[in-house]
């Protein structure tokens, strides 16, 4: 960490500064030039924040030479990370698919989706039981019985279930029922929720919020990491910008630095990003030459009766068609899928 001093810095300001470092055991080295004065520090910088030290009378600036965010840092492990879902590796070489409906409606609807799904090359199953909607009136999800239902279409079709967790106080319920724990967009920063989910032994799909920095995206990886928990899954689904002829803006260049900042796993929603079923496919292939680990795509046999989301949902057929498409792209990228 480099700290540089106002030019109006006393030697009091100096001297004060110095020995806050030291008691935080960190090394200050002071180099006065002819018009500033920098201090560089050697040590664990994480140990004080920048902006604690921003608050010192004195300093101009901090500029920080280490990530904040650790574990899940490049630094701390060189080689990507491998989640393993009932057997399907996610990380890998291969990318997985998740595919599903946004929301579980009845039976029939779910058991149908996932075996299209399955049909169509999906390895993993989504859809909500716990909906964060917009509206209180509009349909919130089944909960517990459509935690069931995933269940049957899982012991139908094989494939595992990825569904949201909204609440601390449902925790329970979903690690009965889920193979990967889904956190929204909207719950990326509740962090109460992150720490809970680091006590767990359960993978955990985070989603990027709609305005969060790439640095606080994994800054809300590190809580679920450091709390013990280290299979977390990052997933970018668009964020917010002034377009308006998109749902969110997906934010490819997202793909590539966070591959390089982390060894996380790293799948893309395109689409929430969409919101549109003519932007899925294009996105789709994009995320993938951009170095998508995996993607997750709202399917519907039915979008028009959809509950939720059916404006941006592929019907069966237009998925085997992006699934076809995908793998071009991926053996272009030296990738597969299955
Ligand atoms: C979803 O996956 O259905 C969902 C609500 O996504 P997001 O949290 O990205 O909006
Ligand atoms: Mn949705």
């Amino acid at each position: 960490m480099i700290i540089v001093l106002e030019p109006s810095a006393t030697e009091e300001n100096i001297k004060h500064l110095v020995e806050k470092l030291k008691s935080k055991q960190l090394n200050p080295f002071v180099s006065k030039g002819v018009e500033r004065t920098v201090i560089n520090i050697i040590g664990d910088e994480r140990i004080i924040s920048q902006e604690q030290l921003e608050a010192f009378p004195g300093v101009e600036r901090v500029i920080s030479v280490l990530k904040p965010f650790k574990l899940a840092s490049r630094e701390f492990k060189k080689e990507d990370s491998i989640i393993s879902v009932d057997g399907i590796k996610i990380g890998g070489k291969e990318i997985v698919i998740i595919a599903g409906p946004c929301s579980v409606e009845n039976r029939e609807q779910i058991i149908n989706i996932a075996e299209e799904v399955k049909k169509g090359g999906a390895t993993l199953l989504r859809g909500g039981a716990f909906k964060p909607r917009t509206s209180p009136y509009a349909f919130q999800g089944l909960e517990e019985e459509g935690l069931k239902m995933l269940v049957e279409a899982k012991e139908k079709t094989g494939l595992p279930i990825v569904t949201e967790l909204m609440d601390i106080k449902d925790i329970d319920l979903l690690l009965k029922y889920a193979d990967v724990i889904q956190i929204g967009a909207r719950n990326m920063q509740n962090f109460s929720l992150l720490k809970e989910l680091g006590k767990v032994k359960r993978p955990v799909l985070l989603k990027r919020g709609m305005s969060a920095t790439v640095t606080e995206f994994l800054m809300s990886a590190e809580y679920i990491l450091a709390g013990g928990n280290s299979d977390v899954i990052l997933c970018e689904r668009g964020i917010r910008t002034f377009v308006d002829h998109s749902r969110n803006t997906l934010d490819i260049a997202a793909i590539p630095v966070l591959k390089s900042l982390t060894h996380l796993p790293v799948i893309v929603d395109p689409s929430h990003a969409a919101g549109r079923v003519k932007l899925v496919a294009p996105l789709t292939l994009a995320a993938i030459a951009a170095g998508s680990d995996g993607l997750m795509i709202e399917v519907h046999t039915n979008p028009e009766e959809a509950f939720s989301d059916g404006e941006q949902s592929l019907t069966p057929s237009q998925f085997n068609e992006l699934v076809e498409m995908s793998k071009k792209v991926a053996i272009a990228v030296n990738r597969s899928i299955f």
